[in-house]
């Protein structure tokens, strides 16, 4: 019998600063689960000048921390996952919100 993954639902979110509700980027997120950090890849619709950092990254020192546009409170700092080896955003515990979109 054909394996059955554990979950290949894509759940999307819209992530806003936990501060002053800055919007901050949306993100594509396989699967259930807390959201403790965000591939590089399912990252979309933060502003050019970020997502252009993002998309050229090939290791974790040319991605910035990532504060908000706003107030300036640390959201995320690159990582990354060690399982796969992937970039991604380790997200900083109370420093955003999200909501499905
Ligand atoms: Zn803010």
């Amino acid at each position: 019998m054909a394996k059955k993954k554990k979950s290949d639902k894509t759940i999307l979110y819209k992530i806003t600063c936990g501060q002053c509700s800055e919007h901050l980027y949306n993100y594509r997120k396989n699967g259930k689960g807390a959201l403790l950090r965000c591939y590089v890849s399912g990252i979309y619709d933060a502003p050019k000048a970020i997502m252009e950092k993002l998309n050229e990254a090939n290791t974790k020192s040319e991605i910035p921390n990532i504060h908000c546009y706003k107030c300036n409170t640390l959201i995320a700092v690159p990582t990354v996952v060690k399982k796969n080896g992937k970039l991604a955003l380790r997200m900083i515990q109370g420093g955003f919100h999200r909501e499905k979109i």
